[in-house]
């Protein structure tokens, strides 16, 4: 059986097929630059190395045209048919209002998807794309959508809605959503496995630490807060995102400088904030800063130190709420590779019985594994994230539950 997922951006479309019977990605690729002068079409196979070639792609039908084309390809594609294809499933950034769970595409769902688009205007329209992409191009083949907010849709009144007037969360839909949902809850059911205890009885910080970060809290297996909120620009400091700020900064940014329109505002706290506002490195990329810091910029280093602060903030305050945890998670680019971070965040909490163990954080690897010292009370653990084949997973459990 056979799975492809598809992960549709504002001007990009990535794919992977997997195998569902080793769970082995069989076939990769991205087509970047659509609708620009140039588009680029990158691709590999598990026996073909990368072959990147220029191209000229409209739109993201286009995309996937080209894409279900080359894995028809006779001689060098990974399927004979389309039918090898089981299900198709498809990463949506943003479930709205609308969705709490993986679901099955269908005209309704279409339909309910079109009107979260206010929610998510950057993702959710390049989404709708692709699903029309796919039915157009695999007819017969069912898609699933899997949201990355879903995981979070357990949090508790108390946590997801804001302290402000309610007919926003009433009519505007406006409360704390959570986003990393599918990565956050592969890296918990990996990390139950390696506790030895059953995925509804772990508790967890989890901390998913990349170009965005957030950081989320899981009682019995489900989360009960996360860090980001109505969009991903809550929470932690992040590459080139602010974080959590004063609301007030806002207010007081838009009276002084009245010119300002809300894309402009808001590309100054999704763009050109976070690391990299504080250390003047583009796109605040991690290993340039911790580059920098090691040869004594002091503006890398407080970029440095102010994401880890920020990340250590959350992971102790989920701590408590959670009265303790058996683990903590490190995962994406930053948790997965840097353990300099890993290390300034989990520093000076003994006390909470937290201690790394230097030797088991610095050595470099691709696999899970503990970093924590025997006597470490909470368990520290690096898991390299793996959202697409979560993806696969729960396409094939939504397809499996319609039969
Ligand atoms: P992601 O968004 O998960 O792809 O993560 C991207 C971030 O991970 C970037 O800030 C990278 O600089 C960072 N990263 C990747 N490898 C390393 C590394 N070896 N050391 C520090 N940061 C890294």
């Amino acid at each position: 059986m056979k799975v492809l997922v598809v992960n549709c951006g504002s001007s990009s479309v990535k794919y992977s097929l997997f195998d569902m019977q080793t769970e082995a990605k069989i076939a990769w690729g991205i087509v970047e630059c659509i609708g620009l002068e140039e588009s680029f079409y990158k691709r590999q196979t598990i026996t073909v190395p990368q072959v990147k070639s220029a191209c000229k792609v409209a739109n993201h039908f286009e995309a996937i045209q080209m894409i279900i084309t080359d894995l028809l390809d006779s001689k060098t594609g990974s399927i004979k048919d389309i039918k090898d294809i089981a299900v198709v499933g498809h990463r949506v950034v943003h479930g709205g209002y609308k969705f709490s769970k993986p679901v099955l595409v269908s005209e309704q769902v279409k339909k309910d998807l079109k009107e979260c688009y206010s929610i998510a205007p950057l993702h959710t329209p390049h989404h709708y794309a692709g699903i029309e992409a796919i039915e157009k191009m695999l007819p017969g083949i069912p898609s699933v959508l899997v949201f990355d907010t879903a995981f979070h849709q357990t949090m508790p009144d108390y946590a997801y809605r804001y302290a402000i007037p309610s007919e926003y969360y009433g009519q505007d839909h406006v409360r704390k959503y959570g986003m990393h949902g599918t990565s956050h809850k592969y890296v918990a059911q990996i990390a139950a496995k390696m506790l030895n205890k059953d995925k509804n009885e772990v508790n967890l910080v989890t901390c998913h630490l990349g170009n965005g970060s957030s950081v989320t809290a899981i009682k019995n297996g489900k989360v009960i807060d996360t860090s980001m909120g109505f969009t991903p620009l809550a929470g932690l400091v992040m590459g080139t995102r602010c974080g959590d700020i004063d609301p007030a900064v806002i207010v007081h940014i838009l009276s002084k400088y009245p010119k300002m329109t809300s894309d402009e505002l808001n590309n100054l706290l999704n763009k050109q904030s976070g690391v990299a506002a504080v250390s003047g490195i583009k796109g605040g990329d991690m290993r340039e800063v911790e580059d920098a810091m090691l040869k004594g910029d002091k503006k890398a280093e407080l970029a440095f130190n102010m994401l880890c602060y920020s990340a250590k903030k959350f992971l102790c305050a989920y701590y408590g709420i959670l009265n303790g945890v058996d683990g903590i998670v490190f995962t994406a680019g930053i948790g997965e590779n840097s353990p300099l971070t890993r290390e300034k965040v989990c520093e000076g909490l003994d006390n909470l019985g937290i201690k790394i163990d230097k030797s088991l954080n610095e050595p470099r690897s691709s696999k899970e594994r503990f970093i924590s010292t025997d006597d470490s009370k909470v368990k520290v653990m690096v898991i390299p994230t793996n959202e697409e084949l979560m993806i696969t997973k729960e396409s094939i459990d939504v397809l499996n539950e319609k039969k």
